[in-house]
């Protein structure tokens, strides 16, 4: 398995040693660093497979594609320790699934959500850590609170009692092709680093900023030379997907699929 380039296996290892390098270049420990392996559009035997090289952390941005996949995994005790992210847009209406299926929500952007998140949560006698997702790019059709409005938003999620905040989460940018998206790309994970040390310059009762969850499989060696916590990662690892997944990018296209 290890000797085959084509497995999820190897782009594992592969993906943990771009992670060290990354890590050696810019100072930071592998350590810090959290790998969720994105396994949307894969399968329960590939996520196994994943879980098999020494992944520990899944990431999955559908609350109904993560109900047909999540629960048998999450059943088998050997497999207690893995933490479950979810890391797509979320309705409300699926809050009460997500509560259940996660272990982590990167994609809270507004009061209402959080506040959905906090009722939930309470009936079912959790704390449920979440990240602030902020549009860094500040693209209309990406998901995400304005960086102006983030320190506001916190202070309000911060009263809920059963949500505790552990920090922000972006996308980047979509493709580093030239040497000028790179700028671009690095210029975002910047801003909400800074914007992380902003807020907790604040010191918020029951607010974290540990967490900075940003980095996909174009991009992540630039976010962690920037202080990024958690890595999303899936192409690399999974390798690429059979079906586009309109969501990720766009709220548009993602308004589109839920039409059809
Ligand atoms: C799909 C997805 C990723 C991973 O993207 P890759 O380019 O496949 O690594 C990361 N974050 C979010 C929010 C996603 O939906």
């Amino acid at each position: 398995m290890e000797s085959n380039t084509n497995s999820t296996t190897y782009r594992v290892h592969a993906t943990l040693q771009r992670i060290r390098d990354a890590c050696q270049r810019s100072g930071r420990k592998p350590e810090d660093m959290q790998l969720i392996a994105v396994s949307k559009t894969y399968g329960v035997e590939e996520i196994k497979e994943a879980l098999s090289a020494g992944i520990c952390h899944i990431g999955e941005n559908k609350v109904q594609e993560a109900k047909e996949k999540l629960p048998a995994l999450q059943k088998d005790k050997s497999l207690s320790h893995v933490q479950w992210h979810y890391i797509g847009h979320l309705q409300t209406n699926k809050v009460r699934q997500a509560v259940e299926l996660f272990d982590i929500i990167h994609s809270v952007d507004s009061l209402r959500l959080a506040a959905e998140i906090d009722r939930r949560s309470y009936t079912k006698d959790k704390i449920m850590p979440v990240l602030i997702q902020v549009n860094t790019s500040r693209e209309k059709s990406k998901y995400g609170i304005d960086p102006d409005d983030t320190l506001e938003l916190v202070k309000q999620v911060s009263e809920l009692k059963n949500v505790k905040i552990k920090g922000l989460m972006t996308i980047g940018a979509l493709t580093a092709t030239t040497a000028n998206d790179t700028v671009k790309i690095r210029s975002y994970f910047r801003k909400l680093r800074e914007l992380r040390e902003f807020i907790a310059g604040k010191n918020i009762p029951n607010v974290d900023m540990d967490c900075l969850s940003m980095g996909m499989s174009n991009d992540f060696e630039i976010a962690i030379e920037e202080g990024a916590t958690h890595l999303r990662i899936g192409t690399a690892i999974f390798g690429k997907r059979k079906r586009a997944v309109k969501s990720l990018l766009s709220a548009a296209s993602n308004q589109m699929e839920e039409k059809l």
